[in-house]
């Protein structure tokens, strides 16, 4: 226990890619699973992204033998790199679902987190802001279900409460909710800062390794399984974890696991540059409808501004699911300039993309 969340002087993981000879350092390059020592996993976790170099770095603190694999070149290359960065209150998740529950926790959490991380995380704040006569009559329903979700000291805002405090708020704007708990984070170092950690603690990480297929242990419950790399390697493991974002369905369509459906939801960002910064104090979010929680404007940690996500089902495969289009970036730009006047003549450095998993039998399967 007294390794965990401290940083290790000395590195007791491996670290592998599972990449051409030549196209890393030999003694990074994984060719044979030998590499990886002759005992097999406790647990192997398929799915570096944020939930996997959390689980990693949860694990890590114990006597296992950890790996973590992910067919990316890097930690956090999935979903966990394209987001809008929010740690959310889960003020407005249904009351007593795992998700209120959940996000309840990991907000009261996420501070002492990031510091042994030592990653940013700012409580800049929200503000879920109605622009109709119709949002501004679910603004005491929202206030109510936020208290039901624990997030007690989220407050109604007057018109002229929210432009003391967001000069350049839509003049459309009724009203709205105070939601003192939402910050921004830094999500690139989530995922990084945990998976140092958990290698420094002695979890060993092979990246470029494409998990095409599981062999359960023979008879049915035998205590070994093997993960099978889409190159051939065998990586022996007593317990898998599917963490694999939108490659979970398919991996677990390969071990039976289970009937759910996983396809991607895009989800097209702005980003703007840093003198658009000061055009908004707090992170700025739509009434949501029943589909999606809507375009928001918020800043980064980095000190840009922000504006997105739309929300489009597309099919699992879709070459597309992290594109953005010149229809996406102008629902973004109308959804924003709904919240912030004058959003639309602010200078644009990039646009992106992130793929949610959308699930219909929900958010947890
Ligand atoms: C538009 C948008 C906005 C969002 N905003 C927020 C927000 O503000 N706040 C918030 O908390 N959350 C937000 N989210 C959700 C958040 O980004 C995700 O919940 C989180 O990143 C999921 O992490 P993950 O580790 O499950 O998935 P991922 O980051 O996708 O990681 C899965 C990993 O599995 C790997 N993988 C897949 N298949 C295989 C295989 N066969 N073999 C090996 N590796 C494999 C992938 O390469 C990937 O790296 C948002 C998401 C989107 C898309």
């Amino acid at each position: 226990m007294t390794r965990f969340g401290t940083w290790q002087p000395k590195i007791r993981g491996k670290l592998f890619y599972n990449w051409p000879q030549g196209a890393c350092e030999e003694a990074l390059c994984f060719n044979d699973a030998d590499q990886l020592g002759s005992k097999p996993y406790d647990v192997v976790i398929v799915g570096a992204g944020v939930v996997g170099c959390g689980l990693a770095y949860q694990l890590s603190q114990y006597e296992l033998r950890v790996l973590l694999v992910d067919r990316l070149h890097d930690v956090g290359e999935g979903t966990s790199k394209a987001n809008s960065a929010i740690i959310h209150t889960g003020y407005d998740a249904k009351p007593g679902s795992l998700e209120s529950k959940l996000l309840h926790e990991a907000s009261a959490d996420w501070p002492g987190l990031a510091a042994r991380l030592k990653i940013p995380l700012d409580p800049i704040g929200g503000i879920m802001m109605a622009v109709t006569d119709e949002q501004e009559r679910q603004l005491e329903a929202a206030e109510k279900n936020a208290h039901a979700n624990r997030a007690t000291d989220v407050r109604i805002l007057s018109a002229a409460e929210i432009r003391e405090r967001e000069p350049n708020a839509s003049p459309n704007v009724r009203g709205g909710l105070l939601v003192p708990g939402e910050s921004l984070v830094d999500p690139f170092m989530a995922s990084i800062a945990y998976a140092e950690i958990a290698l420094a603690n002695g979890v060993d990480i092979l990246l470029g390794a494409d998990i095409a297929g599981v062999e359960l242990g023979q008879p049915p419950g035998a205590p070994l399984h093997h993960l099978v790399t889409a190159d051939g390697h065998r990586l022996p493991a007593r317990r898998i974890v599917n963490v694999a974002g939108l490659g979970s369905r398919r991996l677990a369509d390969g071990y039976g696991g289970g009937a759910f459906d996983i396809n991607p939801r895009r989800g097209q960002f702005l980003l703007f540059d840093k003198s658009a910064r000061p055009l908004v104090q707090h992170i700025l979010l739509p009434v949501p409808t029943a589909h999606t929680k809507g375009v928001l404007v918020a800043p980064t940690i980095f000190g840009n501004l922000l504006a997105g996500p739309t929300a489009e089902d597309l099919p699992l495969d879709d070459p597309a699911a992290t594109h953005t289009t010149v229809e996406g970036i102008r629902r973004v730009v109308e959804g924003g300039s709904r919240l912030v006047d004058g959003l639309a003549r602010q200078p644009v450095i990039a646009t992106y993309a992130g793929a949610r998993c959308a699930c219909s039998q929900g958010s947890y399967v």
